[in-house]
């Protein structure tokens, strides 16, 4: 079986391969010759994979699954939230967001946070969502190389190392992306 993964975030296909079984063979937008921006212009997460999924099958014709992911702090009201690529500005800098965020949080002892990933899945004419929560907080400072994002300011609970200090598949089987593939995988194998 061939699925389309809509993304082009060589981090995220490489996070969900690892939990995909091997006959599900994953496309990227690039794999389908899809090479612009696909919009995302809605105002909650779920909107928006529901948005990319949509696009993906009514403009390429494929079934296809589409994840969107935000950072929602507890004291920032669930900021950046769905704003979370451009908390900082257009440029969807990674550093820049988590500077801006050290900023936002300076001084504030609250700093639970949770990742929430929504995946939409557009297969047969149906359309499907799974989500997938992994709470935590946010660290003072940056720490850690590998992940990507916000990986390197976010402490799962239980944890004393951020998201950019720990393995992929370490990260997958606590992480927001990971439990929502898991419950991606069930339904597709059901
Ligand atoms: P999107 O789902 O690609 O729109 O991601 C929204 C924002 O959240 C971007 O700034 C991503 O870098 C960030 N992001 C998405 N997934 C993760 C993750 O697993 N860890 C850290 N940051 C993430």
């Amino acid at each position: 079986m061939k699925l389309v993964f809509a993304t082009n975030n060589l981090n995220k296909i490489k996070e969900v391969q690892l939990l995909i079984p091997e006959h599900i063979q994953l496309l990227s937008l690039k794999d389908i010759g899809c090479f612009e921006d696909v919009p995302e212009t809605q105002l909650t997460i779920e909107g928006n994979a529901i948005q990319k999924a949509k696009y993906i099958k009514e403009n390429y014709g494929y079934d296809c699954f589409a994840d969107d992911t935000g950072l929602e702090v507890e004291s920032l009201k669930g900021e950046p939230g769905v704003f979370s690529a451009r908390y900082a500005g257009e440029q969807r800098d990674a550093n820049n967001n988590m500077d801006l965020l050290l900023k936002n949080l300076d001084g504030n002892f609250n700093r639970n946070a949770q990742f929430k990933t929504v995946i939409a899945l557009h297969l047969n004419n149906n359309l499907d969502t799974f989500t997938g929560i992994c709470e935590g907080e946010i660290t003072i400072t940056k720490q850690g190389e590998k992940g990507f994002g916000y990986d390197p300011i976010f402490k799962a609970n239980g944890y004393d190392k951020t998201f950019a200090e720990i393995s992929l598949e370490e990260k997958n089987k606590i992480g927001h992306r990971g439990k929502a593939v898991r419950m991606l995988v069930n339904y597709l194998n059901t």
